[in-house]
């Protein structure tokens, strides 16, 4: 292959996929997906718990969530397959002092932004989802408007979309290089042969980092794994209770197949960016079941698997074009928000490559170079 691409988007997860569904929307044409695996999705965007949660701490991320929430519960016509998002709400907890004051930051950032949330106290935790009875619970706070998306139907909507405006989808197609002249960007080194480009979407999520070329700023970029795990079917659980995030665990849950999904919300350094399970892990999540629910005592996990999230030092993203390589434009750093805050994403991307203001978030905030 010896191509040419108006923009070259790497990387088919659920950012790659936003970009270009904002892109093509916004009438630009040769847009070029490459994916190095056999279909998109494989990585985080396709092993992540699907929590679409509003209620956090940093008002920048807080604020792109509610925004995007906007999106996801009401996608533009044509929006197909429309992933089902399940309104479940959600229900922070704290067991300690520290984890109140924590939920104390969250109701106020939220309430500074106009998110409906409210406290509630341990018995009406316990009322809302009786198997936390006998756990380590001194209080909660209840978000209405969270809730739990259909991931894969959300990732092929974007790309679906993208597609029928004449964006293209290499898959089996890896980036090797991203070619340079002088300070810019000339194209990409890829394992089907050339592909020459003046604007490359590093979007690569865990391997962004590395796909950096020589000339590119360092951005600091910091993949960590995370596991999740399914318990085997626990007759006691209603499909319908909010997600439960206890932050003084950290600790997460919410039904799945017919028993619960839980996370011991580690992060360990990913240097090998290897996606195996570790028992070590899987003990931490079985004590963090016995603290919170000692009812499910000796109830084994069904399934497990790990995936990648990669963190920036402040937690925030990073979305704008490289401060020493022209044409280069990370997308990258999208934390254990990605699913969430996707469609945000993808709009101050598609602003930014656009040379447009974005409404909804400030540049600098959001700038790959505001590390160094
Ligand atoms: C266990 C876990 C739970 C999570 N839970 C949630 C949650 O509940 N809610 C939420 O909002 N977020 C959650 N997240 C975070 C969310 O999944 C990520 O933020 C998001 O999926 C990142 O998307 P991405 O497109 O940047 O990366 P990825 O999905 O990893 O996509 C990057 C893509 O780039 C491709 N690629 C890499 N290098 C190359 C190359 N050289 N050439 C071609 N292709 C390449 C990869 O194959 C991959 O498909 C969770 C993450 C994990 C791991």
């Amino acid at each position: 292959m010896k191509e040419t691409a108006r923009v070259a988007i790497v990387g088919a997860g659920i950012a790659g996929a936003s970009v270009a569904w904002h892109l093509s929307r916004e009438g630009v044409e040769g847009i070029v997906l490459l994916e190095r695996e056999e279909a998109p999705g494989r990585r985080a965007s396709g092993r992540n718990a699907a929590l679409v949660r509003q209620s956090v701490e940093d008002e920048v991320n807080l604020r792109l969530a509610v925004e995007s929430v906007r999106f996801l519960e009401d996608p533009p016509a044509g929006f197909e397959p429309r992933p089902e998002f399940r309104r479940t709400g959600s229900l922070l907890l704290a067991g300690d002092s520290m984890g109140l004051e924590r939920l104390d930051r969250v109701a106020a950032a939220a309430l500074r932004n106009r998110l409906e949330v409210r406290r509630v106290g341990a018995a009406e935790c316990a009322r809302i989802v009786p198997i936390l009875a006998r756990g380590a619970v001194a209080g909660g706070l209840l978000c209405p408007s969270d809730g739990v998306i259909d991931i894969h139907a959300l990732l092929h909507a974007f790309l679906r979309g993208a597609a029928s405006r004449g964006a293209r989808l290499l898959t089996s197609c890896r980036v090797e290089e991203v070619l340079v002249e002088g300070h810019a960007v000339a194209g990409l080194r890829t394992s089907a042969g050339v592909l020459e480009t003046r604007l490359v979407v590093n979007s690569a999520g865990a391997w962004a980092g590395a796909l950096a070329p020589p000339g590119a700023a360092k951005v600091p970029l910091r993949p960590t794994r995370r596991h999740l795990f399914v318990t085997e079917p626990v007759p006691a659980v209603d499909p319908r209770w909010p997600f439960v995030w206890d932050v003084s665990g950290p600790f997460y849950f919410r039904p799945e197949s017919g028993g619960l999904l839980v996370c011991p919300c580690d992060e360990d350094d990913a240097p090998g960016l290897e996606e195996t399970t570790d028992p070590r892990i899987e003990e931490e999540a079985a004590a963090g079941t016995l603290r919170l629910l000692p009812s499910l005592a000796g109830r084994g996990f069904a399934r497990r698997w790990a995936g990648l999230r990669t963190l920036t030092p402040d937690q925030r993203f990073a979305i704008g074009e490289d401060p020493s390589l022209r044409g280069l434009f990370w997308v990258a750093g999208l934390g254990g928000h990605g699913i969430t805050c996707s469609p945000a994403i993808g709009r101050i991307a598609a602003d930014r490559i656009l040379g447009k203001e974005s409404a909804l978030a400030d540049a600098a905030l959001l700038a790959p170079g505001r590390f160094s």
